[in-house]
């Protein structure tokens, strides 16, 4: 069974987004550990996640992706920019210990004039410091756009990063399909293509999630906007060749569109269609 959900808002707590995961056809769901803007997490409740991970049970729910804030920049020039990305995603590792089988997705960074080489060095840098702490939860590095300064523009890029991390066995990529065709990976007309380089170039054990996301915006535009699936220049004959294609169609799929809850039912209820004929 197509494993699919929707980002929602962690606001009300990991019960309330099973729940609601539930309610609009999910069989997961991805969420911020915090406000994406940054600030401090909410406490944990232990209860509320012994509730969840019940109900989790009983309702089949059983990866989930969790999604660091994106203000956050492993590459920054500044050091105590680089430490605060730091801490905060070993505090969101923390947080997820509580939460077997989690990964956690987040943004390379941006090197913001200092170059590819010293982004990718410090983003690995990081990743390093970070595997000391023996958390369990795989972590994801997400391709992007290629807006600004971003690093994972390709794959090239996260190829580089993921070398440089001595012990990579935790680590895994998330493909956004809206930022892939930003980027220029034209998956829309040429999605074997775009698999058999990622292959290639990455390796597709290293595929852990996908974020299904149509694009505002042109092949290669590195826009970064986001449509609803079939309303965009991806369209739906890309969703549908991705959902059912032999070598992507076990993953955990997490919708990031312009949409309400209602929104997204619609658009879970028709990628399963979609899947099933
Ligand atoms: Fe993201
Ligand atoms: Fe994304
Ligand atoms: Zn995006």
């Amino acid at each position: 069974m197509l494993r699919i959900g929707c980002h929602l808002s962690s606001s009300k707590g990991f019960l309330a987004m099973g729940k609601e995961a539930v309610k609009i056809g999910a069989n997961t769901f991805q969420f911020f550990t915090r406000n994406p803007r940054g600030g401090k997490a909410k406490a944990l409740d232990p209860e509320d996640i012994a509730a969840y991970l019940d109900y989790a049970g009983e309702h089949g729910l059983d990866q989930i992706l969790a999604h660091a804030p994106y203000i956050l920049n492993a590459c920054a020039k500044d050091e105590g920019l680089r430490q605060f990305a730091y801490d905060t995603v070993c505090d969101d590792l923390g947080r997820l210990e509580y939460i077997p089988n989690a990964m956690y997705n987040f943004h390379p960074g941006s090197h913001v004039k200092q170059g590819v080489e010293t982004g990718i060095q410090y983003i690995s840098d990081m990743l390093n410091r970070i595997n000391e702490k023996e958390y369990q939860s795989v972590i994801l590095l997400e391709t992007m756009a290629g807006k600004g300064t971003e690093i994972g523009r390709n794959f090239e890029e996260l190829r580089e990063i993921i070398d440089r991390v001595e012990d990579s066995s935790r680590l895994g990529v998330c493909m956004d399909t809206c930022h892939v065709f930003d980027g220029g990976y034209d998956i829309a007309e040429h999605l074997e293509q775009t698999v058999e380089e990622f292959d290639r170039v990455i390796g597709l054990e290293r595929l852990k999630a996908m974020h299904l996301n149509d694009s505002m915006n042109g092949l290669g535009s590195h826009k970064d906007r986001h449509e609803k699936i079939g309303e965009g220049n991806i369209g739906l004959p890309a969703f549908r060749a991705i959902v059912t294609h032999p070598r992507l169609r076990h993953l955990p799929f997490f919708l990031e569109t312009p949409n309400d809850l209602e929104g997204y039912q619609r658009e879970i209820a028709l990628l399963r269609k979609e899947a099933e004929t």
